[in-house]
């Protein structure tokens, strides 16, 4: 059995936590890894060092927070293929979607480095005021102490997503990972170790939800809690943030569309629903997992995605020529199958997929499901499946799609294929939607945000609103 590895960090040293959790290849089910993992104490001291750094650091100048993130993105460059090794073998993705993701952090960190430069000249701005009595100017001071709580589908593009403009902020930091998926945030933490920041600024302490998670959330002296999870843990995080009026910033599920309308390139729309579906096997909060398609099309359109499914390669995710690899474990694995279950119980018409591939007896791999017939009322249609399930429906008119696809609790992205400029551009207008795709697949910049309507999101990430989400509004008024 391996050696355990130490799963908390704070003020500077790597420390041994308090139980040791055994990490999993969710593609072999073998044991990866064993971490000793941290508990409430561990958060406490952990609070405490990043309470310590937070005066200094967050009165460092910008420029100084920009060559250290910059560094951190320096460093997961040289170690993008051990990061790749590491996310696929923990996270059952394939070698190259491990490899947009390490891109993504690379990219997230950098940007957030050239934010971090401008901001010393930007950071106070005179206020045109009414009155030539007084004169104002306006200030962003980091928030303060912040906890940084993750996921295990992207777990090292979410913390990135956190992590980069908290730092260029001037926020110290407390992260939690997922229990699931630590390995790569494990590495990552070495290198930010390695860059040279001060101690206590990032700590890490890794464990589960309710040893860690909750007594960060519940922490009065953490300023603010940004999560990026299931909506049932969610509400958790913001009923302990309430008890001591702590902000948060939430990204959580989603249930979003794909609409390909009557003048589609059928081609690229199956791509799109594969892209859109089976990524990540599925378990993206933007999976577009509502597929609707115009009535003149959907047979085509079935045809080939039916095809197109059937053809994708699900393998372990370093064989070659792999598309789709495992579920993150068992749990999910069970959780989806019963989804698929519970699907054909109420009715649904299942097109293909549904069922483990029968050349693989070990790992936790599902086919690329798809059904059609899908009643509205079913949970298959309304809830977040987070496993590689689409559902295709006809629609009519543009306005009974744009209707389908507003039609639900979560509001996070949506995508539109048409060869219309004019249509896709008022489709996409009336979407609920925090980011909508146009003939384009999933692509996400650092400068665009991340983030959705109603129970999918609370804030934004990414962009300059994603730095935002760390900053305090100052105004200081002056007699003249
Ligand atoms: P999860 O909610 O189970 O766990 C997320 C994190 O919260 C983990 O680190 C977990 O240990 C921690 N946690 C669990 N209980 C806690 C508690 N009581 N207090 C504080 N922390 C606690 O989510 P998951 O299963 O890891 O990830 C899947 C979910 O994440 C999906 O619902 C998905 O839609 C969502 N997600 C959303 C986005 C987005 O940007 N909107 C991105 C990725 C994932």
């Amino acid at each position: 059995m391996s050696a355990v590895l130490n799963g908390v960090y704070i003020n500077g040293a790597w420390r041994a936590g308090h139980e040791v959790l055994e990490v999993i290849n969710p593609a072999t089910e073998a044991t990866l890894a064993r971490i000793s993992v941290g508990d409430a104490q561990a958060v406490t001291h952990a609070v405490d060092a990043a309470s310590a750094a937070f005066i200094d650091w967050s009165n460092s100048t910008g420029r100084d927070r920009g060559a250290l993130l910059r560094k951190i993105a320096q460093g997961v460059s040289e170690q993008r293929e051990q990061l790749m090794h590491v996310q696929s073998s923990n996270n059952g993705k394939p070698l190259f979607e491990a490899g947009i993701d390490v891109d993504d952090v690379i990219a997230t960190f950098e940007y957030y480095a050239g934010i971090a430069d401008a901001m010393d000249a930007g950071q106070d701005r005179p206020v045109a005021l009414p009155s030539d009595d007084f004169s104002a100017r306006l200030r962003r001071e980091p928030c303060g102490v912040v906890g940084l709580i993750v996921p295990w589908n992207f777990p090292m593009v979410t913390t990135a997503w956190k992590l980069a403009p908290a730092l260029a902020a001037g926020c110290c930091v407390v992260l939690k990972p997922s229990e699931v998926t630590p390995l790569a945030e494990l590495q990552l933490a070495q290198i930010i170790a390695d860059a040279g920041f001060p101690a206590g600024v990032f700590n890490l302490v890794c464990g589960t939800g309710l040893a860690v998670g909750a007594p960060l959330a519940a922490d009065r002296r953490v300023a603010k809690i940004s999560f990026t999870g299931s909506n049932a843990v969610g509400v958790q995080v913001m009923q302990r943030a309430a008890e001591t009026i702590k902000g948060v910033s939430l990204e959580l599920g989603g249930k979003s569309s794909l609409l390909v309308l009557a003048d589609a390139d059928l081609d690229l729309a199956v791509e799109l629903a594969c892209g859109g579906g089976f990524f990540n096997a599925g378990q993206m909060c933007s999976a577009t997992s509502r597929v609707l398609v115009a009535d003149s099309l959907v047979d085509e359109f079935l045809q080939r995605l039916q095809a197109r499914a059937e053809g994708i390669r699900v393998a372990d995710p370093f064989a070659d020529d792999v598309e789709m690899g495992a579920l993150i474990n068992r749990v999910q694995y069970q959780r989806v199958l019963g989804h698929i279950q519970r699907g054909v119980e109420a009715g649904a018409r299942l097109l293909c997929g549904g069922e483990r591939p029968a050349n693989l007896a070990k790992g936790y791999f599902i086919r690329p499901t798809v059904f059609t017939d899908v009643p509205l009322d079913s949970a298959l249609w309304n809830e977040e499946i987070f496993g590689p399930v689409l559902c295709v429906r006809p629609f009519a008119t543009e306005q009974e799609a744009i209707a389908l696809a507003n039609d639900s609790e979560f509001g996070l992205v949506a995508s539109v294929v048409s060869r219309s400029v004019e249509t896709t551009e008022r489709v996409a207008n009336a979407l609920q939607a925090g980011l909508v795709w146009i003939n384009a697949p999933q692509v996400i910049f650092p400068q665009t945000a991340w983030g959705g309507y109603k129970q999918s999101s609370i804030g934004r990430e990414l962009g300059p609103w994603g730095l935002a989400a760390f900053q305090e509004i100052k105004h200081v008024i002056r007699s003249n």
